[in-house]
């Protein structure tokens, strides 16, 4: 297995399962489970004990192994300075052995296999992969500025969906000109990569950069930070060389270009980090510049936010397989109360899989009534007031 050198080195201080204030658990899988195998410094002991062959993989170990979502709190926590950065991919390296042996829980066997067949994790035809893009102009690209990339969650998710059609109305109120990969788009992978199935993300990434070759894609706008964090870091080592941004850090460029009518209702926000755009790539900035340049808007940060953000618990394809569930101590469901109880009335999120699994949080924990789960461009076209161009 790729690291299995750091596993001895661990000492199991502790530190990888908190956060940099030390206010609460921010493993999500150990907060959900407070076992100590599901923290990071217990899976460490775990995978090095299966490698010594002390340890049969049963179906329990590998749950423990795939509720990892990949949310690098550890890697910013560690203590040791020596193995930090490899102790992500040491638990990727865990899985992609596990996916090797053909060991996996039911619903990550599932989840690959749809990805393989069908290029996107939800098992749907290829087909329906413009159905968000339906009744809208939006076009397929051809020599425009930007591609624009819903990825799996924004093209066949109701509620990904919703915020792909805002963020390219978004857009289009901006003069950013944009077109769509359309029935060519396939996963972006990254899930793939995270679920220790390094060839199942090469095989979708080289069929995307292909596309991306054959069409002269120069610049990429990603609607999720799962892709964005993809195409901008691991599809070059493939011979992609395009510029790729989040939607946000294009809004944050125009964002003192728009105009808005001058009475606004008040709106408390708060924002919740996604992983794969905070501690994956370290942009903090952008979605908070947006919220601070709408009128009205005021922003109450949560205690953990920015690098200590607890993740939704949607990472490391958990959203698709359910690895962590939704009980009381779900990362979801914690991470919805600890945003009501700053008071907000908005939560702000800026991907897809957040929304979804945010949105569901408030609604089991029956906080629909008191807090509402929007994503950024939504806020924005809501103070705009703007309605979705149909090609006048
Ligand atoms: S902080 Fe590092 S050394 Fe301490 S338990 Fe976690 S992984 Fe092990
Ligand atoms: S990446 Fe996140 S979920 Fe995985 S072990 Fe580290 S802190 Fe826990």
């Amino acid at each position: 297995m790729r690291h299995a050198e750091i596993l001895h080195r661990c000492f199991r201080c502790g530190y990888c399962k908190l956060p940099g204030n030390y206010v609460d658990f921010n493993c999500p899988a150990y907060a959900a489970f407070r076992f100590e195998t599901y923290s990071p410094g217990g899976r460490m002991w775990l995978l090095r004990a299966w490698l010594e062959n002390r340890l049969e993989p049963s179906r329990r170990f590998q749950e423990i192994l795939f509720a990892c979502t990949a949310c690098r709190n550890c890697v910013e926590q560690c203590a040791l300075p020596k193995i930090k950065a490899e102790l992500l991919a040491a638990f990727t390296a865990g899985k992609e052995k596990l996916v090797e042996e053909g060991k996996v829980p039911p619903a990550v066997r599932d989840c690959l296999t749809k990805l393989q067949l069908y290029g996107n994790p939800y098992g749907i035809s290829r087909k329906k992969r413009t159905d968000w893009a339906a009744d809208t102009d939006v076009d397929l690209f051809a020599g425009h500025d930007y591609l624009f990339f819903p990825g799996d969650v924004g093209a066949f998710d109701s509620r990904g969906q919703e915020m792909a059609r805002s963020v390219a109305t978004l857009l289009r109120h901006l003069g950013i000109s944009f077109g769509i990969l359309g029935e060519k788009e396939v996963s972006d992978g990254n899930e793939a990569n995270a679920m220790g199935e390094s060839a199942l993300f090469q095989m979708l990434a080289e069929e995307n950069g292909r596309h991306f070759q054959e069409l002269n894609v120069k610049k990429i706008i990603a609607l999720s930070p799962h892709g964005f964090n993809a195409l901008k870091n691991d599809y070059p080592a493939l011979g992609s060389d395009c510029q790729v941004f989040h939607y946000t850090q294009i809004v944050a460029a125009h964002v003192d270009r728009l105009s808005f009518p001058e009475v606004q209702p008040p709106m408390r926000v708060t924002y919740h980090d996604p992983c794969y755009l905070g501690r994956h790539n370290w942009e903090y900035g952008a979605a908070r510049m947006v919220l601070a340049g709408l009128p009205g808007v005021e922003l109450q940060e949560m205690d953990r936010s920015m690098g200590d953000a607890l993740c939704c618990g949607g990472g490391g394809g958990n959203l698709f397989t359910d690895v962590i569930g939704n009980g009381p101590e779900s990362p979801a469901r914690i991470r919805a109360a600890e945003a009501l109880d700053t008071g907000a009335d908005t939560l702000a999120v800026s991907c897809p899989s957040c929304a979804v699994m945010l949105a569901d949080a408030v609604k089991t924990n029956n906080m629909d009534d008191r807090i509402q789960v929007k994503d950024i461009s939504e806020i924005v076209n809501a103070r705009l007031n703007s309605t979705f161009p149909t090609g006048e």
